[in-house]
């Protein structure tokens, strides 16, 4: 059968993940050290195990509500009121959900009517512009650059708005940049926003994991920006919970009750056995949250000065577990860097351009990894680009 006349024109047109189709390249390959895959390298704290565990022993097995359980979307409104300083309300403005993943097509499915321009900054996680594409959306990107930290620049954002434009993305703390925001920046933001009436789909998925001593400040606590932002966060990074499967969205109820007319019947609900792990995060894990988070802290800052000390210019980023180094000045693509880079040292990077063409001449390398990894990976490294 030829299966291209089966498959959707719309599916057909998706592009392979750049990571993906480089990672099939690392498979089999022995002594390699994957600086690739975005995911923490501790599992998730024995407490928040044990509540999955605890919850499979009293025989919680079965469906919850499609909202989620509402003792969680209790503690989720309770965690976002402490952490973002911006109230939602537990019984109609929290959709828990699998994963950011499953919140971000959620949204877009949600808000787009087919030709709706969606904008946002680049480099940016690989799922983005496929999962507007999916909703029918046109993606609009916004390129930053390292000159700015990666952070978008409200000029370069208004000029990519048009009247077709319905939703920006932003993702700060950024993957695969690290990048922040810096809050005068995120204010004129917030006032295009208004001035355009865009709605903001923001996945904070990473806002724990910000180093600076500014706590971090979400776009939705900015004047007119509660009633037009999506409010997207999750479990799977600060409390190393990528496996559970677990996210959540937050925003005002039409916009919660239209995404949920969706999840109910694509999904139903999350797990409930994730859920009951994800309320044990909440209720009693910060402490093992901040000692992983100090952790990655220590990572960046000999990460990015051993980049810098062997002559590759590196900023140090403000967020997540990345580092975006500049690769440029040795005068091959991202892809040929990352190839040979594997070939000779068995060090595996994701070419930057898989995030987008504002990535071309930099690499993402993921430091969630071991100390005695990352310290082997930076002098094959050094050694690699000793050959260059
Ligand atoms: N958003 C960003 C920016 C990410 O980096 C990731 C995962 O890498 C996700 C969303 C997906 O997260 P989840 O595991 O909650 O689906």
């Amino acid at each position: 059968m030829d299966y291209s006349e089966k498959i959707s024109h719309q599916v057909a047109a998706i592009p392979r993940s750049g990571i993906r189709d480089f990672f099939e390249l690392v498979q089999g390959r022995d002594d390699v050290i994957s600086l690739g895959v975005g995911e923490p390298d501790f599992a998730t704290p024995w407490h928040i195990r044990e509540a999955a565990i605890y919850s499979l022993e009293k025989g919680y097995t079965s469906y919850t509500s499609n909202l989620g359980m509402p003792s969680l979307r209790k503690a989720i409104s309770g965690y976002v009121e402490d952490f973002f300083k911006v109230g939602y309300d537990a019984d109609s403005e929290v959709l828990v959900t699998v994963g950011v993943s499953e919140a971000i097509d959620l949204a877009l499915r949600a808000l787009l009517n087919p030709g709706d321009e969606v904008v946002f900054h680049t480099p940016c996680y690989v799922s983005y512009l496929p999962s507007i594409a999916l909703a029918y959306g046109v993606p609009v990107e916004v390129p930053t650059t390292v000159e700015d930290n990666f952070a978008l620049k409200a000029d370069m954002l208004e000029a990519a708005i048009t009247p077709k434009t319905r939703v920006l993305m932003l993702n700060f703390p950024t993957n695969p940049t690290g990048a922040v925001m810096p809050v005068d920046e995120l204010e004129k933001i917030a006032e295009l926003c208004v001035k355009h009436d865009l709605i903001v789909l923001s996945d904070e998925i990473y806002c724990e994991l910000s180093y600076s001593d500014d706590e971090h400040v979400s776009i939705t606590t900015m004047p007119g920006m509660r009633e037009r932002t999506i409010l997207l966060h999750g479990f799977s990074k600060a409390f190393a919970m990528t496996g559970f499967r677990l996210g959540y969205a937050c925003a005002p109820s039409p916009l919660i009750e239209a995404m949920m007319k969706i999840h109910q019947y694509a999904m139903l609900c999350a797990p409930i056995t994730s859920q009951a792990a994800a309320l044990e995060a909440l209720e009693n894990g910060e402490a093992a949250m901040l000692e992983m988070k100090e952790s990655y802290h220590q990572r960046r800052d000999f990460v990015v000065g051993r980049l810098n000390e062997m002559g590759i210019d590196c900023h140090s980023p403000g967020g997540a577990f990345y580092v975006f180094p500049d690769i440029r000045k040795f005068g091959l693509s991202s892809q040929e860097f990352a190839m040979r880079l594997l070939e000779a040292e068995d060090v595996a990077a994701v070419p930057g351009n898989a995030f987008g063409d504002a990535g071309e001449g930099f690499l993402r390398c993921c430091y969630a990894t071991s100390f005695e990894e990352l310290k082997t990976a930076m002098n094959r490294i050094e050694r690699f680009i000793g050959t260059l």
